[in-house]
């Protein structure tokens, strides 16, 4: 007998019929004999219309109430599932992420998980039963009720499954598994079967919505393997799991992509000492999520410093480096938001020289120019024009030969 985690996200308990066929599927598994505990996402977009519900009512958003109001979107879920449950016979009681014992920090829509009790939960199996737990909540250290960020009950799930020493933590949605590539930009992306937490972290950080990264990292820490599928079939999806040492690994997994993001550009400022600390630190007061930083070689003393970030914080980003131009001398700020990011990832890049020769030819051979370049030992991404990003996975997909 296994112990699993079960985490259905939005549209997986979209409406009734939804809820009726994810109780099937979790009695289903109970009669093969496994445990379950269950973790659900609020139905559909409810967190979204709870935004914007918020938003029509109050101009400053109190985190405190807006955990509050935001957690009630998966207590609606987990009760409502219950009760499709007891319609099957199977006996389950619903948990609230503060009752499960979800202990996180006291920074409100955006919490981290300290600690998972859990206690309520191993008593729920014991006595035959199945916990269903709200996702995306926890009760801070103050003793508040918290929530863990947009995408936060993957996270609930992974901390669960590694609290309860769970075999596997099996997350359901929409997308039946990680694929080569966004399967609506390149038609023959092929499922994969298998990536490394190292890989799937890269493939969430550049694009792919199908696992939030805090919940692989979590995953990761603590060793969890992610089974990521379809709730729509029984089908095998995608294990997110520690390489295998035996294997060799493929040298490109995936190539993904992400429009979301926007570039700033500061330009001409001196090339001396502090002048980056003294930008960068005032970037990370404000909360501004950085992701790629290129600094370009000086010209008669001075250099362009340009990053991107997500272009909900460019405002406040172009903001800070308005604010900071005078002080660091720097000539003008310049922002562009047509800009995308097309990275490769692959574990077997590490002992395979030659990938970004070949993706920079791939490139240039269909007039992409790049803008900007970054990497990391498994990864490499570049920015170009945001039209073009589509043409550029398309290429890529096709030269390292992933629909085959
Ligand atoms: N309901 C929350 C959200 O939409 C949490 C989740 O679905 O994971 O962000
Ligand atoms: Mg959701």
């Amino acid at each position: 007998m296994s112990l699993v985690v079960q985490k259905f996200g939005g549209t997986s308990v979209g409406d009734p019929e939804r809820l009726r066929a994810v109780a099937d599927h979790v009695a289903r598994t109970r009669r093969r004999g496994d445990q379950v505990v269950v973790v659900v996402s609020a139905m559909g977009k409810e967190t979204d219309e709870l935004i914007r519900l918020a938003e029509q009512t109050s101009s400053t958003l109190p985190g405190r109430e807006m955990d509050m109001l935001l957690s009630a979107g998966e207590r609606k879920a987990m009760a409502l599932l219950c009760m499709a449950l007891h319609d099957l016979g199977v006996p389950a009681d619903s948990f609230t992420g503060s009752q499960a014992g979800i202990i996180t920090d006291t920074f409100h829509t955006r919490a981290r998980i300290l600690e998972v009790k859990g206690d309520r939960l191993r008593e729920c199996l014991a006595a035959g039963k199945v916990p269903v737990v709200a996702g995306f909540q926890g009760v801070s250290t103050g003793n508040d009720i918290t929530t863990l960020g947009r995408g936060g009950s993957d996270t609930t799930a992974v901390a669960l499954a590694a609290a309860l020493g769970a075999d596997a933590c099996e997350k359901y949605s929409d997308v039946p598994g990680v694929f080569t590539a966004d399967p609506r930009v390149v038609p023959d992306a092929k499922r994969l079967a298998q990536v490394s937490f190292e890989e799937m972290l890269e493939i969430a950080a550049t694009g792919s919505g199908v696992v939030a990264f805090r919940a692989v990292e979590f995953a990761r820490n603590h060793g969890v393997p992610i089974h990521v599928r379809s709730s729509f079939s029984w089908e095998p999806g995608t294990w997110v799991r520690e390489e295998d040492p035996s294997m060799e690994q493929p040298i490109i997994s995936a190539v993904t992509h992400d429009t979301s993001e926007a570039k700033v550009t500061v330009v001409r400022v001196p090339d001396k000492p502090g002048i980056a600390a003294r930008l960068f630190r005032s970037l990370a007061d404000e909360n501004v999520n950085l992701d790629m930083i290129v600094q370009n070689v000086s010209q008669d003393g001075t250099t362009d410093i340009s990053f991107t970030v997500p272009k909900a914080d460019l405002e406040v980003a172009v903001g800070v480096c308005r604010s900071h131009a005078a002080e660091i001398s720097a000539a003008d700020v310049l922002t562009d938001d047509a800009i995308a990011k097309v990275s490769v990832v692959g574990a077997g890049m590490k002992t395979h020289p030659g990938v970004s020769a070949e993706m920079f030819e791939t490139l240039a051979d269909r007039g992409i120019n790049i803008e900007m370049i970054s990497t990391s030992p498994i990864r490499i991404t570049c920015v170009v024009r945001a039209e073009q990003v589509e043409e550029a996975v398309q290429a890529l997909h096709q030269t390292f030969r992933l629909g085959d």
